[in-house]
Parts: structure tokens; C-alpha cells; sequence
């Protein structure tokens, strides 16, 4: 602390004249890391956060947090303004996978790296992407709720069109529904994007759903356990909740406790604790300039620009079955929590 203090100055070279950090210039000069992030809105970026903040500084190094609540131009500034407060590296979790590219430019031409977290930067050349396997997510929905539901009518509420994790779910989703399209067996009756994952836009959508089809549907997937929630309360209001199987996704509690209400049938439980590890050692190593082959199976994700160097981790179904060894079993909830209105 005391030897911080003296010297925060990270970006200055150390005294032999070397910018090779040894452990000790680490101690005086430690690697500050950027964590540009949007939503702050849903549990799991909370969780994202904070333990982003410990894995990073379990390493003996820093980080600066910013969250632009879906504003684009305000991400790009934040992310200027700690590029020019001196990171050493700058992890991104885009809330335009588009328009970021241009952060990424802007950290390049001061010679910082990129990370990518959970959601990918379009068109860019990031350095590194750390996620789930979103299509996978994408799939293990489908295939819970067609289990249950064969035949039928289904909604498809997505995520947010501007959201490359959107994309790979539904692409994940359709895999599984195709065949049984194809087959006559299940119709899709609505299927709409949620714009900025907005569950008052997700009601809205439920609810149009439901009047152009007399209230008969057979099943719903949601992209994530917000438009889940907002799903439900919709269903809720017309008597039919519980009857009508919906899928979600990330395990927020408010899901998991309707899993075990019987009012959402499934959810897709992510890790967070292991990804903020991954990505925080990640962003160390890199901006220490060493390699990363330690950190687990390397893949390749084409982001329309290259192929991204990508960890991607496994996402695993939470149904009414399986939440104690799951998330509870992972701390990731506290029983005394999910069974509160047991
Ligand atoms: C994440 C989800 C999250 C959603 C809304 C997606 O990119 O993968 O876990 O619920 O964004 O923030």
C-alpha cells in the first residue's frame, strides 16, 4: 500500500530504464486495468463487477470501473477516458458490438489491448473474447422446453438486436426448433427482439402476443431471466401462470425462486466466479505482455472482422431438480434465499 502510494504513476518507466516489469516495479507500479461495462441493471453484472474487481486485484493489480447504462456515446467516452488516465489494458463489455469498434481503434492507437467480455465487439480487432458459449445457451433452452412442449404454439422474446449474444442464442434456439418447424409439429408464432433487453418492452411483446393468438400458446422462451420476469407477470394477469412452460437465462434469484414457485420452468445458470477469474488473469497476462496457453481451450470466434482468439466457458440448465447442486452447491445463491417463500 505504503510503496503504491509513493508512485502512482503506472504508466511511468521504471528506474532501470526497462519496461520489463519485474514483481518488484509491479508492487510500485501497478497494472491498471479498464473494465468498460453498460448495464449495470441485471444481478449477474453486479456480480461481474465486483468479482471482476476481486480476481483482478487478488493478482496485485488495479482496476478502474465505468457503466454506461446503454448509452453508446457515453461507453466510447468512458472508455477514452480511461485510455488517457493511463490503463494498461481495457476489457469491454459492449453495449453495441458495432459502434464499440471504434473504442477498440482508439485503444490500439495508444497501445493498449482489448479484452472482450461476455459480449463481443463486431468488426474489430480485440485481442481476446471472454464468454459463454451463447449458442450452446441458445440451445439447452430449446431442447428443456421441448422436452416438455413437443407440439405447439411458442414465443420466441429475444435479447437485444444490438447485442451479439442476442444473436447467438436465438441461432442456438432455432437449431433446436427447426426441425420440429420443418416437421409441423411446432409454430412460432411471435418472435421479436427486446430492444436494450428492456423487460417493460418484453411485456409489451408478450402481450401482443398473446391477444393476436386468443391467449393459446403453448410455450415461451426468453432470451434472459428479466424478459423471463416480465414474461410471467404478463402471463400472470391472464390467469396463466405456471401453466405455460417459459425458459430464461442467467439464474438471477427472482428466476430462481419461480423456478421453485413452478411459474418458470427452466434457466441457464453462467458461471460468473469462473469467467471474472479467466477474464482477470486474462487481462493480467496480456497486459503484461505474456502469453495466455494456461488459462484453458483456446477457440476461434469470427466477429465479422477475424477470427477472435475466445474462451468461451459451458452454461448448464437449472430446473426445479437441480438448483442445490448447481448454484447452490456454487454459492452463487444461498439456499435460505432461493426457498425464502417455501
Ligand atoms: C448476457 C446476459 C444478460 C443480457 C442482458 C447478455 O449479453 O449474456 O447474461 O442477461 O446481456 O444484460
Amino acid at each position: 500500500e505504503e510503496q503504491q502510494n509513493q508512485n502512482n504513476d503506472s504508466k511511468a518507466p521504471s528506474k532501470t530504464g526497462s519496461y520489463t516489469l519485474n514483481d518488484e516495479q509491479l508492487v510500485e507500479n501497478p497494472i491498471k486495468i479498464g473494465f468498460a461495462m453498460d448495464t449495470l441493471t441485471e444481478e449477474r453484472w453486479v456480480k461481474d463487477r465486483d468479482l471482476f474487481k476481486e480476481s483482478v486485484e487478488a493478482l496485485g493489480a488495479e482496476v478502474e470501473v465505468m457503466a454506461s447504462h446503454g448509452d453508446d456515446a457515453l461507453q466510447i467516452w468512458q472508455a477514452e477516458t480511461m485510455i488517457s488516465q493511463g490503463i494498461d489494458l481495457l476489457v469491454i463489455v459492449p453495449h453495441n458490438a458495432e459502434s464499440t469498434a471504434a473504442i477498440v481503434e482508439k485503444a490500439h492507437s495508444a497501445g493498449i489491448k482489448v479484452v472482450s467480455y461476455d459480449r463481443l465487439v463486431k468488426n474489430a480487432e480485440v485481442e481476446m473474447y471472454v464468454s459463454y458459449d451463447n449458442e450452446q445457451v441458445g440451445v439447452l433452452q430449446a431442447q428443456a422446453i421441448t422436452e416438455l412442449v413437443p407440439k405447439g404454439k411458442y414465443v420466441y422474446i429475444g435479447g437485444a438486436e444490438t447485442d451479439n449474444n442476442a444473436h447467438m442464442a436465438k441461432k442456438g434456439v432455432f437449431e433446436v426448433l427447426q426441425p420440429l418447424i420443418d416437421k409441423g409439429d411446432i409454430t412460432v408464432v411471435f418472435d421479436q427482439w427486446t430492444k436494450d433487453w428492456v423487460p417493460t418492452y418484453a411485456k409489451e411483446n408478450m402481450r401482443i402476443a398473446l391477444d393476436a393468438n386468443h391467449n393459446d400458446i403453448d410455450a415461451v422462451i426468453a432470451a434472459n431471466d428479466a424478459t423471463a420476469g416480465a414474461v410471467i407477470e404478463v402471463l400472470e394477469e391472464r390467469g396463466l401462470a405456471g401453466k405455460i412452460p417459459v425458459a430464461g437465462q442467467d439464474a438471477d434469484l427472482a428466476a430462481v425462486q419461480r423456478i421453485v414457485e413452478g411459474k418458470q420452468t427452466m434457466t441457464i445458470y453462467k458461471p460468473i466466479k469462473e469467467l471474472t477469474k479467466i477474464a482477470g488473469e486474462l487481462a493480467f497476462k496480456l497486459a503484461k505482455g505474456e502469453g495466455i496457453e494456461d488459462l484453458g481451450e483456446v477457440v476461434k470466434v469470427n466477429n465479422g472482422k477475424m477470427e477472435v482468439p475466445s474462451i468461451l466457458l459451458s452454461p448448464t440448465v437449472v430446473t426445479q431438480t437441480n438448483i442445490e447442486e448447481t448454484i447452490i452447491a456454487d454459492g452463487f445463491h444461498l439456499k435460505g434465499d432461493v426457498y425464502l417463500n417455501r
